[in-house]
This record gives structure tokens, sequence and C-alpha cells, in this order.
């Protein structure tokens, strides 16, 4: 258990990039959900979920569509600490994940199994989120191909219900350009930061 966070903490330098260094919350039995874009060498956003004191997460280049018919490649990362759901700021560019990182959605989840670390270990979560943009039943699934054999290649789809929207209807990733908590642009992110201001947290 302890080593949760191991693959977190090794791969970033916490004298250089303002990003938490956490600590795995025991017995903490929260449901954290939070989409942060992250404007790395390649533009994405990160799904994260709580679950037994991490934030499980999931880098999804497109980001999520509200139609069923688009499954989403969400690539699985390594779990992150659960004050990661607050961090808006930047990350020095020649890190680990270098650039500017905004909280495009957050909430609350819902898992839709009886046990959610165990559908979680055979690759398919099925959930609903109450974030203040995305709502509804998701799936996650967990697919096998040759050149994945760890096994990190997900999908992310959204389930046929009354959020659902066709992608002629609506880009929800387009129509939220800004962070659901500050307002800001990743371009005012990206200065606020480097003029020295404190990032919001
Ligand atoms: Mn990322």
């Amino acid at each position: 258990m302890a080593a949760k966070l191991n693959d977190y903490n090794r791969k970033r330098n916490f004298r250089r990039t303002s990003e938490p260094k956490g600590d795995l919350k025991k017995g903490r039995n929260g449901r954290l959900y939070v989409i942060q874009k992250h404007a790395a060498q390649q533009l994405h956003y990160d799904l994260r979920l709580e679950l037994d004191g991490v934030l499980l997460s999931w880098a999804v280049p497109k980001g999520p569509s509200l139609d069923p018919s688009e499954k989403r490649l969400a690539v699985h990362v390594e779990d992150h600490p659960l004050e990661y759901a607050d961090f808006e700021g930047t990350i020095p560019e020649e890190d680990y994940g270098g650039g500017t990182v905004m909280i495009w959605d957050r909430g609350e989840w819902e898992p839709l199994e009886d046990n959610p670390k165990k559908a979680y270990e055979r690759g398919k979560l099925k959930f609903r989120l109450r974030g203040e943009r995305l709502k509804g039943v998701w799936d996650l699934v967990r697919f096998r191909s040759k050149d994945d054999e760890e096994g990190k290649n997900w999908l992310l789809i959204k389930e046929k219900d009354e959020e659902a929207r066709s992608s002629e209807e609506t880009n929800v990733v387009e129509d939220f350009s800004f962070s659901v908590t500050t307002g800001r642009s990743i371009e005012e992110i990206t200065e606020e930061a480097g003029s020295g201001k404190k990032e919001s947290r």
C-alpha cells in the first residue's frame, strides 16, 4: 500500500516543481473526481478518480466526449496524491510533465459496481460523474493490443443517457476552455505563474 505513490514521487523533483508531494491517505473513502487540462508537450486531459487514498489517473489525449459513439483513448498513468486535485499552475518545461495544468472539471464520482477496486483491477469501471461540466454514466474499459504489453490502454466512453450528446450537437472540450475553479485560460495560468503571482491552490 505504501508503495502506491512511489512512481509519482520518483518521477518528480519537488525542489523544482510546484506540484504537491503527496502521501497516501489511508482510511479515507471519498469519491473525488477531477479532470485537469494539461498543456504539456502534447496537450491532453488527465482524468482522476479517488479510490483507496489515491487518485487513479488516465491521460486522455483528445479529452472526453459526450457522444457515446466516440470512444476516447485513455492511457493509464501512475496514481497521484489526493492533493493533486487542487493543483493548477505550471511545471518547469524541462521536467516530467512540463507545461501548464488547469482544473477543467471537478466534483464527485459514484462507482456503479459493488466492488470498484475489483472492477478497476479487472479493467472495467462503470461510474456516474457529478462534476460541474461532466455528468451522467461513463465507462472506462481496458483493452489489449500488441504494442501495449503493460495493459495501459483504456477507453473512456459516455453511456447513452440523458447527459449524452451527439458530436454534431456539442464538443464539450471546446465549449469549456477556462478553469472551472478560477476561470483562467491556459495562457493566463501560464502568465501568472511566470510573473511570480501565487498560484491557485
Ligand atoms: Mn498529464
